[in-house]
């Protein structure tokens, strides 16, 4: 699978491919390669330049140089198209070239300035939210802000190196949406002693912090949901089908994929939610 922005953001790249390694690829210490990782590694490496047939025929051409994540060291792995017609890409992995995954973590290879780079990692490691996403997701200070009147706590906003949202966006959607957490609108957890409505929050459905990576503003009525605190936290923290669950159901509500030129996977990917083959 191709890299979502949250990996390009997370590797520094914006050409990368991972997939979960079986444990018969362990085992057997071999992955085939498919797809968009076989893509990017024949783009990289040059379907003539791949050794055709068994390793010990050409150990020279077989040996491909990459760079092992995270401290780019550099390791050789043999690389073939086991058979003549080249429908298979086979990559061998040991311990003794230094890069040899366990069944169930997930590997990755990737381009950064004109090398390769592979590596893997658990599962619960891949699933790290990238540190951009996250950072103006710790967003108490804009949900306690939207309906204070005071104009200073703006100011201080701004002094922290987050991108500005303009609460009058989050206030105008919570009143387009009747007050009604967006997911369910049964959700009535408590009355706002400040709004007097039924208590929500601001959730940009395109994180914010990803502002860099995006023309078109982020901080728009379509791309803010209101949800309740419990729908809030889960979209963030609950586990990967409750997420994506959540995201599917605010993505068809508005056209907001389609605006950001994302799909759905697109979105799960931004969450660390996807699921992963
Ligand atoms: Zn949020
Ligand atoms: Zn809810």
């Amino acid at each position: 699978m191709r890299f979502g922005k949250n990996q390009e953001i997370r590797f520094g790249t914006t050409n990368g491919a991972y997939s979960l390694v079986t444990d018969r690829e362990h085992y057997d210490s071999q992955i085939t390669l498919t797809d968009y990782e076989a893509e990017l590694v024949v783009g990289h490496f040059g379907a003539n330049n791949i050794h055709v047939g068994r390793v010990q025929l050409n150990p020279q051409t077989a040996a491909k140089p990459f760079r092992h994540y995270p401290d780019g060291t550099s390791i050789e792995l043999n690389l073939v198209y086991p058979k003549e017609e080249k429908t298979e890409l086979r990559l061998y992995i040991s311990s003794k070239s230094g890069f040899k995954p366990e069944g169930g973590e997930i590997w990755f290879v990737f381009l950064r300035n004109g090398d390769i780079w592979i590596g893997s990692l658990t599962e619960s490691e891949w699933r790290k939210e990238a540190a951009d996403i996250k950072k103006d997701e710790n967003d108490d200070l804009y949900q306690n802000t939207i309906y204070d009147p005071d104009p200073i706590l703006t100011q201080k906003i701004k002094e922290r190196e987050v991108y500005v949202r303009d609460r009058e966006l989050a206030i105008k959607r919570m009143e387009m949406a009747g007050f009604s957490c967006e997911y369910d609108e049964e959700h009535k957890l408590f009355i706002s002693r400040f709004s007097r409505k039924n208590y929500l929050e601001a959730h940009h459905l395109i994180p914010i912090g990803l502002q860099a990576k995006f023309t078109t503003a982020l901080d728009s009525l379509d791309n803010i949901f209101c949800l309740c605190p419990y729908c809030h936290r889960a979209v963030h923290h609950a586990e990967e089908s409750k997420a994506r669950k959540i995201l599917e159901k605010l993505a068809e509500k508005r056209p907001v994929l389609e605006t950001y030129r994302l799909d759905i996977h697109d979105l799960f990917n931004l969450y660390a939610v996807e699921e992963i083959v």
